[in-house]
């Protein structure tokens, strides 16, 4: 579908594309509402490609005496782990318990019991020090007690955008990327009439008329539609994160632990076939219409972290993959630290507009149904069965023929492209179906989602449809040419097309995902230093910034 083509009249327009604006697009499509979605940039361009990709509880919402967050939180989890296996999955946390810092054993215990509780599952365990250390051999032993072992969940959260974006046109509705609400129309008693949509890059607009509007901004939400209180505005805090390779940072279960400089918790994460670390929390002061990039600052926080926890293991910036960082929406009075603010997601309508944002990308389902309730009196008369239905369709009990793809890598396929899973396997060879080396994207994923799902730019394809953008060195650029010759049928672009492409990616990609411009030296694709080690690294930036 095109700007210039869609419909006129809409029941609702939800503005923003990522994961809140894709699952109240694809609850209303699946209440039968005429729906189109709205994206400035690419779908699942603003946080939601860009957070720790995890679906959890938030334990450290208990700590925080926030038990209806992560009740519903947890909810959420066992929903999604149900509803979307190969795309959500189980993950195991490991945390430390050491002598001289907390949080101390009984404290877990207590936590970790009642994060049980409300998942009416018994999953966590004390280890002893020997157990522990056989499951994360590298950690730090010095005083070390033992520590826990419990589960939540990882998701690849652009795919979860996209997945519930595809479903949702499946049932009926309308997505449009590079397409910006810009005025919103209204009747001589204000109510919503209308909105006037722009496409981003060649200016084209449309005005539409509509019965109500969802405003799913995240961070951008107040400029459309400005929080009724006078003293709340949207917060932009800041979390950035570095991808290791997993022969750097060996670990097949995540850790937890407690950041030396200012006992935030940190993860590790292992994540397609790399290692996520992160993450930081600090007000972002850039201007948001730019890709957010980590600062030299967070990357040393960062990296000073791993020290501590891995104290045998080389964190050379050489060995760094990627960064990458994304903007928290918070809606706040700005009076409390950032790590202090809350998370919970807020809600508040003007006659046909409704706006929704905070929250976290776990309860994007609660968030989606909470907005649609408060769109309701506007909507037709519709069914909202919208608290049981599940959301996803349902894995099938195995595939007609498996085309000699593990249980694994159909499951993993299922879980990013649902029924579509069928076809990406059917039209691509088994060259094809092979994974690109160090992550589990198969090369096969690349043609299909460029055809499939309104790639505009080499970076919609490469850091969002799928990631290798962020899971292999330089952004991949060591596979640009296999990717233009599985693109070539699927996108119309000309030779000269395809170098601009190749030259905005890289040049986004060293803004946004490579070392912050102090840390040259150690950029992915660049030669370091040969005496460049961690140990002079930080104590060149340590002085400097502590
Ligand atoms: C570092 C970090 C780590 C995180 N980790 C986790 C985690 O592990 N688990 C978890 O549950 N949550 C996590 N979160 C929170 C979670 O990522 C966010 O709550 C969630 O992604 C927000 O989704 P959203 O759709 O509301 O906002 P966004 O994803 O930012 O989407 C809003 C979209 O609206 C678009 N938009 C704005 N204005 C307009 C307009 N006028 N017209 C058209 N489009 C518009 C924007 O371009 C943007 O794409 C993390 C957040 C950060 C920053």
């Amino acid at each position: 579908m095109h700007l210039e083509t869609i419909p006129e009249k809409w029941d609702l327009v939800v503005v923003g594309g990522g994961v809140t604006g894709a699952g109240i697009f694809r609850l209303a499509a699946g209440m039968n509402l005429k729906v189109l979605l709205v994206e400035q940039k690419d779908f699942a361009w603003g946080t939601s490609s860009r957070s720790s990709k995890l679906i959890h509880g938030g334990l450290r919402y208990l700590k925080e005496g926030r038990l209806l967050l992560t009740r519903e939180s947890v909810q959420e989890r066992e929903r999604l782990l149900e509803e979307a296996p190969g795309l959500v999955e189980p993950l195991e946390f490991l945390v430390p318990v050491y002598k001289d810092r907390g949080p101390g054993k009984w404290t877990l215990e207590a936590g970790l019991s009642l994060y049980d509780l409300i998942a009416r599952k018994h999953r966590h365990q004390f280890l002893s020090k020997e157990e522990f250390l056989q499951l994360a051999p590298y950690v730090d032993q010095k005083l070390l007690i033992g520590g826990f072992c419990f589960f939540d969940a990882r998701v690849d959260d652009a795919r979860l955008v996209m997945r519930l974006i595809n479903e949702a046109v499946q049932l009926g509705g309308c997505a449009l990327n590079y397409t910006a609400a810009t005025d919103i129309y209204r009747n001589a008693e204000g109510g919503v009439t209308g909105i006037r949509v722009e496409d981003t890059e060649t200016g084209a607009a449309r005005t539409l008329s509509t019965l109500a509007i969802i405003n799913a901004g995240g961070i951008w939400a107040e400029k459309l539609h400005p929080p009724p209180q006078r003293d709340f505005h949207m917060r932009p805090l800041r979390g950035s994160h570095l991808v290791y390779p997993s022969r750097v940072l060996p670990v097949d279960r995540a850790i937890s632990f407690i950041h030396p400089a200012d006992g935030r918790a940190v993860f590790v994460i292992p994540w397609q076939g790399a290692v996520l670390v992160g993450t930081t929390d600090l007000d972002h002061e850039n201007d948001l219409s730019i890709e957010p990039a980590a600062a030299e600052k967070e990357v040393i926080y960062l990296v000073r972290g791993l020290a501590k926890l891995f104290p045998s293991l080389d964190f050379s910036l050489k060995n760094c993959i990627a960064s990458f960082a994304g903007v928290r929406p918070v809606v706040s009075s700005g009076d409390r630290a950032p790590s202090s603010e809350p998370r919970d997601h807020m809600i508040w309508t003007d006659k046909g507009l409704v706006t929704v944002t905070g929250g976290k990308m776990t309860i994007f389902r609660a968030m989606a149904r909470d907005a649609l309730k408060a769109a309701a009196p506007c909507l037709p008369p519709v069914e909202m069965n919208i608290d049981n239905e599940p959301i996803f369709a349902p894995l099938p009990v195995g595939p007609a023929n498996n085309f000699g793809l593990s249980s694994d890598t159909w499951r993993y396929l299922y879980g990013r492209y649902g029924p579509h899973a069928d076809t990406l396997v059917r039209n691509s060879s088994a060259e094809d179906l092979k994974p690109i080396p160090g992550t589990e994207t198969l090369w096969a994923e690349i043609p299909f989602v460029a055809g499939k799902e309104q790639v505009r730019h080499l970076d919609d394809l490469l850091l969002r449809r799928v990631r290798i953008g962020l899971l292999t060195p330089g952004g991949g650029r060591a596979h640009i040419r296999r990717i233009k010759q599985l693109c070539r049928p699927v996108l119309p672009w000309s030779r000269k097309r395809w170098r601009q492409e190749i030259k905005r990616y890289l040049e986004l990609w060293e803004h946004a995902h490579g070392l912050p411009p102090g840390l040259t030296e150690a950029r992915p694709g660049r030669r370091p230093p040969s005496i460049f080690h961690f140990r002079a690294f930080l104590r060149h930036y340590y002085r400097k910034l502590f």
